[in-house]
Formats: C-alpha cells, structure tokens, sequence
C-alpha cells in the first residue's frame, strides 16, 4: 500500500499519522521542524503546544472535556500523552510542554508504520492520498500553493497571542498565595493580588504601553478567546477584572477579602519551576510586558523564561472546501486537519486529525465512512466546519451550541450539560470505530 503523506507533526498531524499507522496503514509524516521553525514553535518535537499549556476543562460537563473522552474512546495519541503528562490545574487539563511533546516524538518515531521526512513541503503532492495538518502557521510556498488551488476557499485569517512564561523562584510569595477558585479542588494557581490603587495604576500603564508592529492588526481581526491582555483593557477599566483578572472565589489569606484584582498563574512543567501568567497573551513590545508586569506586586522581580507575542492564524474558508470528513469535495485524495480547517484550539485541532484520519482508514480498508452524529462532540464540530450555509466562516471552539438540544427539560446548566454529554458518548459507543 502506497503511504498516506501527513504534512505536518503538529497537534492534529501527529494524531492522523498514529490513528493511520495504529490501523496498518503507511504513513510519510512530513515535518519542517526544525529546519524551519513558524515564529511560534520554539522545540524539534512534536505536538508542540504554542502557547498555554492548558487542553482547558476536563470535566464531562464542559464541551472540550467532552470532546476529550470521545477522544480517549478513539485512542487518541495526543490525549494518552496529554493524560501520561498532566500537571495539576484544577478542574483543567494541564500538561508539562515538554514531556508531553517527547512523549508524542517518541510514539510516533518508533512506530514502524511511520516514516517521518524533514524539510517544508512547498506544495501539494502531485499524487497519493494526503492530509495537509500544517496548522495556523503554515509556511508561506505551502499556504500560497493551497491558495491557488482552491482560490474561492484560500485563506481567511486573523490574529492570536500568547501569553509570557515566568520562573518560580522570582514569583514574589510574600505577596502572593496558592489556591484554586472557592477554594475548590487542589491549590494549584498562585494567585497575585491588586489592591484598588495598584491595579489603578496597573490599568493605566497597560492601555498606553507600546505594542509591537504587526501589520494590519486591528482589534476586529482578533479571536475572541485568545484575546491580547491589552485589547481587552481597552474595552474599559473594569474588563479585566471580570475576566482574567476575576478576583471572585479568591480570598486573600492575609486580608481575609477579596483584593480588587488578581492575576493567576499556572504551573507550566511538572517541576513547577515554569508559570504562565494566565490570559496574559500579548503584543506588547518585550521591554514593555517587563515595565507594566512588575507593576504586580508578585511579579516586581519577575524573571522571563518566554515573553508574550503575538501571530497571524490562517484558516480556510472550509464550509465551501470540505465535507463533514474534512476532504476536499472536488480532489477527494486531499483532506485537511487541524486549526487550518478553522476549528479552534488543541483539543479540537487534534480531534479534526483524528477524524479525518479515522475516514481515510475505512476508505483504504474499503469499508464505508463513518458519521459521527452530530450529538457527538466530534461530529458536531465536523458539521460546523462544512455546513454551507454557514456565511462569515469564524474559526470555533467545540462548546454545546453546536450540539442538538435534548429534547427534555434538565434543571441547572451543569446537569443539562453532563446528561448531553452522557447522550453523546452512548452515541459514540453505537459507532464501529476500529
Ligand atoms: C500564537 C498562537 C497561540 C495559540 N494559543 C493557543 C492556546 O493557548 N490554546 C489553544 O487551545 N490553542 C491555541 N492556538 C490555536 C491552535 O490550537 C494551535 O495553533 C494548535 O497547535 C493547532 O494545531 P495544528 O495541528 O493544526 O497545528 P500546529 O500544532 O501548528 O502544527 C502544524 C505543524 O506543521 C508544520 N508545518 C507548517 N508548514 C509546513 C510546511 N510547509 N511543511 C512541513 N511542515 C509544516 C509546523 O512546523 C507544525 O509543526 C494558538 C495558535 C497560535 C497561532
């Protein structure tokens, strides 16, 4: 059998090349890393996590924990290394980068069904069976070569941040304390307070530092959820604070109150030596995250293992390009997977590589596709990326919108969200998935 070409080792292509081999298939992985790095992957592994830790909630009541468990069901690479590696974060699920991604390396280069090739793929494989997984930073040859074969579904794009890492050991803990929200699970954030007068200040000096040039960036072209810190103060004194910097549920144990503001911080590696300042993403210029950051109290002496940036994230124009098995309709050889095809975050660009991998086995094995309904987490998210009718195509986290309602009457959002969550998984279990 011919192998199946991957582009890309990133969440999603890592994901399709285990799902393909795990099944017999042949798989070419084909990865530029790390003769050429995208300005935001920084490691040789694979599966490497660009910006925050976090693969967010892990609780069935929650969407992406949902989306999460029908991957687990699928044997999912990325979730067992995501599981193998997790560092505590409350109700999240949060991973050491590091482990986690040579975990993922090391699966998928020893896999003898695996082959991985190095170097930029320029354009798309004449001939074969392909999965383009090249992700929101896909290399200029490869993203201008799609472009031209599909020009009415190129690329639409807009922008993502990334928050700033800091050392343990220069967090100030005389002014701060570990806890999680209420008080609730594990004390696993550190949590650095504001009093009025600091974040006042804090406040004044964010919206008027100087941020980096990045061309044709307006506050219109950015994702929501990944929202620079800075952007979101502009929205007005108190954004933040109902926000990131949410100080409800947060004690302090020194004052016995709740300070007027506090900024987390969540472990980053499994030593606790790394923390991400949490929803910090940002474009400010470097010298200016350090000036304004100090002006935490916790964070005066903070010392930078990575700063913040920010970076341009292409997707396309999927409802017009592919079928709820991320093919593309007129060149059924060639799918796409991940964040290009306009799902938005690990989880979900990993569940899209599962997918669509999970298809190209049954067409290879001659068997017929799969549908996943659209109870399911994952066909819900495989419809919304190839619905035509949906105008304005805007890349989207999994969440239960997109998943139809149950019909009956549920009291409480937690109850009615964990009773679609059961009804999701029961569906999973009706579909043959080897
Ligand atoms: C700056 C930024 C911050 C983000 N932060 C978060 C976050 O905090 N949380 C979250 O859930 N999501 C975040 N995302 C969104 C998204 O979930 C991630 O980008 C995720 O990594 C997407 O997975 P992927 O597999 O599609 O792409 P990637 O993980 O980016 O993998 C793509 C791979 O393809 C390779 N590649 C690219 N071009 C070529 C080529 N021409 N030839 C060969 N190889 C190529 C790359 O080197 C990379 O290894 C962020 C995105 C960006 C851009």
């Amino acid at each position: 059998m011919e192998p199946v070409i991957v582009i890309g080792a990133g969440l999603a292509g890592s994901e399709a090349a285990w799902q393909l081999a795990r099944r017999g298939i042949p798989v070419t992985l084909r990865e530029m890393k790390p003769q050429k790095m995208t300005p935001a992957h920084h490691s040789p592994s694979f599966g490497e996590l660009v910006c925050s830790n976090s693969l967010r909630s892990d609780q069935l009541e929650n969407a992406v924990g949902l989306l999460k468990e029908e991957l687990r069901r699928c044997g999912s690479l990325i979730m067992a290394c995501a599981d193998a590696h997790r560092v505590e974060a409350g109700g999240a699920l949060a991973v050491d980068r590091h482990a986690f991604s040579e975990a993922i390396t090391e699966k998928i280069r020893s896999h003898p069904k695996i082959t991985v090739v190095e170097g930029e793929v320029t354009d798309l494989p004449a001939e074969g069976q392909v999965i383009v997984a090249s992700g929101p930073l896909t290399s200029d040859p490869l993203a201008e070569a799609i472009a031209r074969r599909y020009p009415q579904n190129g690329y639409l794009h807009f922008f993502d941040a990334a928050a700033p890492l800091v050392t343990f050991d220069s967090v100030d803990m005389e002014s701060a304390w570990f806890a999680s929200r209420y008080d609730r699970g594990t004390p696993d954030y550190i949590n650095c307070p504001m009093t009025e007068e600091e974040y006042q200040s804090f406040w004044e000096a964010l919206t008027t530092a100087q941020e980096a040039e990045v061309h044709g960036f307006e506050d219109a072209g950015v994702f929501e959820g990944c929202m620079p810190v800075e952007v979101m103060a502009r929205r007005g004194r108190d954004t933040l604070c109902y926000g990131p910097l949410k100080p409800v549920g947060l004690k302090d144990p020194k004052t016995g109150r709740e300070p007027s503001a506090v900024v987390q911080l969540r472990k980053d590696n499994a030593q606790g030596t790394i923390y991400n300042i949490v929803g910090f993403q940002t474009h400010l210029k470097w010298p200016e995250q350090k000036r304004v950051f100090s002006m935490i109290p916790a964070l005066r002496n903070a010392e930078y293992v990575r700063y913040g940036v920010m970076h341009r994230n292409t997707f396309l124009d999927s409802p017009r390009l592919l079928n709820r098995y991320f093919r593309v309709r007129t060149e059924p050889r060639i799918r796409f997977a991940g964040q290009v095809t306009g799902v938005e975050g690990y989880v979900e660009s990993t569940a899209s590589g599962c997918l669509a991998a999970l298809e190209l086995a049954r067409e290879l094995e001659g068997k017929s596709p799969i549908d996943f309904p659209r109870e399911t987490a994952m066909g819900a998210l495989a419809l919304y990326i190839s619905d035509p009718s949906v105008v304005n195509f805007q890349p989207m986290n999994v969440n239960f919108g997109l998943i139809p309602p149950l019909g009956y009457r549920v009291k409480g959002k937690r109850n009615k969200n964990a009773e679609l969550s059961k009804r999701a998984l029961e569906a999973l279990g009706q579909l043959d998935l080897e």
